[in-house]
């Protein structure tokens, strides 16, 4: 796809900012020596990116982008895409929370909330003044979130009183606003519930420690007869599946424009240095082996590519179907083309320096969260069976 001169402005401000500011503090990020989040705020205010808070204060983020012309959305979407792809370049981890604070719990307080909900709460989010949650996962509930699901509500008066636990929650340790899924225990319906960190009975448990993105603080979250006001129910709705597959396609997206990200970076680093180590006399890139590698990762990375554009370029986004086979080809890409730059760079890879070895095992969640290849499989198989 050839860019137009904004969006090569876009891609290189984006860029630069995150070599010039991520990278040299993502040492300090995956160590736990620095917290991501005060980054966080300070590079929504540096690249502008509340432009969507200030939408909801002054007129509704609605009449806003009605406002917009089409080139001027078509170069929105395309700066959102990057946006996540300049980042998971550099750090993966730092766009797990980004990704997880201001798009699935800030974002979907600014699609589903009622007016008074995003101005309270997707503010602050959108503005990085405070973290989002987004708690679906159960310790008994994961690819069968909504089946097995025990976090229950039950109305008493003018609130809600919510009990259970959520797991492997990202931010959760960090977490200022939680979405929250739970079970009405009246109808068995599931609700989307605003809690906030203050409301007694919320607690959340230590770190856990972590194969990858470990950057992203994730960590258990507790309800113990937490009353929450009926104003906090998302959208003031009923039930909320519907909604969660919406959120799920979303952030499988998401993961995906990841998977090409990291693949990118990886292929990049292991053409770079295939082409200045030297072993027996010349390049190793001269070899046939490692020219076999490096074309096998550019057909990857080529082929996500051009899956990720016509993406982006979508207004509506991709259908349900389309973005579980998008999720499930390109965290594997992501997870394999990591994996070939280890062994290009071989010893080297394996050393924390050479940064393959961090971005291979932060790949590899992309192929968990968002629902696991296997439930990927099943949910295409159910779709394409169905025509
Ligand atoms: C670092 C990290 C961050 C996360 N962040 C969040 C977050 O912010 N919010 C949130 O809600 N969740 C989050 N998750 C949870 C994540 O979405 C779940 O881990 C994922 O959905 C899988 O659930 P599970 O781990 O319980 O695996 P399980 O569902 O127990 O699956 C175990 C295995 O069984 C397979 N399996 C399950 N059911 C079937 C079936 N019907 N047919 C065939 N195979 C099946 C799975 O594919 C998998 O291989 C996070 C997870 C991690 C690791």
């Amino acid at each position: 796809m050839e860019l137009t001169e904004s969006q090569i402005a876009v891609r290189d401000l984006y860029r630069a900012y995150m070599t010039n500011e991520l990278e040299p503090r993502t040492e300090a990020f995956e160590s736990g020596e620095e917290s991501v989040f005060p980054f966080m705020k300070k590079m929504i205010k540096d690249l502008g990116l509340d432009l969507a808070a200030d939408a909801i204060l002054n007129k509704g983020e609605k009449s806003a982008k009605s406002e917009v012309d089409t080139e001027m959305a078509e170069l929105m979407r395309y700066a959102e895409t990057q946006l996540i792809i300049e980042i998971s370049r550099i750090n993966p981890g730092f766009q797990q929370s980004f990704g997880v604070s201001v798009g699935l719990c800030g974002g979907n307080i600014v699609i589903r909330g009622t007016q008074q909900q995003k101005e309270k709460y997707a503010v602050p989010l959108l503005r990085g003044e405070k973290v989002g949650c987004w708690c679906l996962t159960e310790p008994g509930a994961g690819s069968d979130a909504f089946g097995s699901m025990r976090t229950t509500v039950k109305r008493e008066g003018d609130e809600y009183v919510m009990n259970g636990s959520k797991t492997f929650i990202t931010n959760g340790p960090d977490g200022d606003i939680f979405l929250v899924y739970a079970r009405n225990e009246e109808d068995s319906s599931i609700q989307a519930f605003i809690v906030e960190r203050e409301f007694a009975g919320l607690s959340t448990g230590k770190p856990f420690k972590k194969m990858g993105m470990r950057c992203s603080p994730t960590s258990e979250v507790f309800f113990d007869n937490v009353r929450i006001p009926v104003a906090n129910i998302l959208g003031g709705g009923n039930s909320d599946r519907d909604h969660v597959r919406k959120s799920l396609s979303r952030e499988r997206m998401g993961i995906s424009v990841m998977g090409y990200a990291i693949a990118d970076r990886c292929f990049e680093i292991a053409r770079d240095y295939a082409k200045e180590r030297e072993q027996g006399g010349q390049p190793i890139a001269n070899y046939q082996l490692i020219q076999s590698r490096l074309t096998r990762m550019y057909i990857d990375v080529s082929n996500a590519r051009r899956i990720v554009e016509s993406s982006s370029a979508t207004a509506e986004g991709l259908s349900a179907l389309d973005a579980c086979a998008a999720k499930l080809f390109l965290a594997e890409v992501g997870t394999r083309v990591a994996t070939e730059a280890i062994h290009i760079l071989a010893g080297y890879g394996y050393m924390e320096e050479y940064k393959v070895e961090r971005l291979m095992r932060d790949a590899m969640l992309l192929e968990l969260g968002g629902g696991t290849t296997e439930i990927q499989i099943l949910t295409i198989a159910k779709h394409i069976l169905a025509e």
